[in-house]
């Protein structure tokens, strides 16, 4: 979409959500200005220009100057009108809509880089997709706290067309790829199957290693798959330790032998449920759905549980 029609978009939204106020009865002059200027603010503080949100919600600049600013001698807007504050309170600013060069926060590209090693890709085949910034630029994307629109998109793009296979299916040297792996490895960094797509931006989101981690699950889940315990995981056994502490020995014993078996079965029924729901015709999605697990769980049994061929 141009500017110009994402703003003849959001005008028109604009335009039709007043008529609807209004046909509802429930159209006031104006409303509190306070929380769309919370909005706003909230906004900005993403990296966002008042310009791109003048774009994206289609109100216009005099209202959201008025709005942030207000106009000398007069203090910034008590009120406003509700079609705007609609409209405002309505937009959350995705990674597409914000300008190349704004500035913006790096979890999800940190995520990506770091996942992206762990398969296999060194910084300068990295660069070789996002090569608008140096190979030393590309390196320090694995820690930086926040990067440009431009950046983050290259880079989200890139991981999309590439984080199912390993680095070598796409040019990478085998060697090189091996020795990223490695490398990787030893920095503890999340694989792409650890991440969900809808949630790999989010600062608040954690990897799921296991598809329990931040559970007691998660934590057998570990030590049974051989995968280094996540922090989430070892604080949640840690409580579950606590729980039984003052259980007698024997029945603790009991109760550790079984929380383990549960774990150790699970992953391979996981696995076979799903193959079983492949074969009939489901997708990954509505097999993961009807198993009540995350897509990434179920990719990730599946490949720890590999179909056992009759001999
Ligand atoms: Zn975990």
């Amino acid at each position: 979409m141009t500017s110009l029609q994402a703003l003849r978009a959001a005008q028109a939204r604009r335009a039709r959500l007043r008529r609807r106020l209004i046909a509802y009865g429930q159209w006031q002059p104006f409303v509190d200005a306070q929380p769309a200027r919370a909005h706003v603010e909230a906004i900005r503080a993403t990296g966002m220009s008042i310009a791109s949100i003048v774009k994206h919600t289609g109100v216009n600049i005099g209202t959201i100057d008025h709005l942030i600013y207000g106009k000398k001698p007069y203090p910034p807007a008590a009120k406003i009108r509700p079609e705007n504050a609609e409209a405002i309170l309505a937009y959350w600013p995705v990674l597409d809509d914000y300008d190349d060069g704004a500035v913006i926060d790096g979890t999800g590209t940190r995520r990506r880089v770091q996942a992206l090693a762990l398969i296999g890709w060194p910084r300068r085949s990295i660069h070789q997709h996002v090569n608008h910034i140096s190979v030393q630029a590309v390196e320090k994307l694995r820690t930086k706290e926040r990067v440009t629109a431009r950046t983050a998109r290259a880079v989200r793009d890139l991981y999309n067309r590439v984080s199912e296979q390993p680095a070598e299916a796409h040019g990478v040297t085998p060697w090189v790829a091996a020795r990223t792996r490695r490398n990787a490895a030893k920095l503890s960094y999340a694989p792409p199957s650890a991440w969900d797509p809808d949630t790999i931006d989010d600062p608040n989101a954690i990897p799921d290693w296991t598809g329990y981690c931040g559970t007691d699950r998660g934590w057998w889940s570990h030590r049974l798959e051989n995968i280094p315990v996540c922090p989430p995981c070892a604080d949640a056994h840690a409580a579950w330790l606590a729980n039984i502490k003052h259980v007698s020995l024997p029945e603790r014993s009991r109760l550790l032998a079984h929380a383990r078996a549960q774990a150790s079965n699970r992953a391979a029924a996981v696995a076979e449920n799903a193959r079983e729901l492949l074969d009939w015709g489901e997708t990954y999605e509505t097999a993961a759905l009807r198993l009540g697990i995350s897509r990434n769980h179920l990719y990730q049994a599946m490949l720890r549980h590999p179909e056992q061929t009759a001999a």
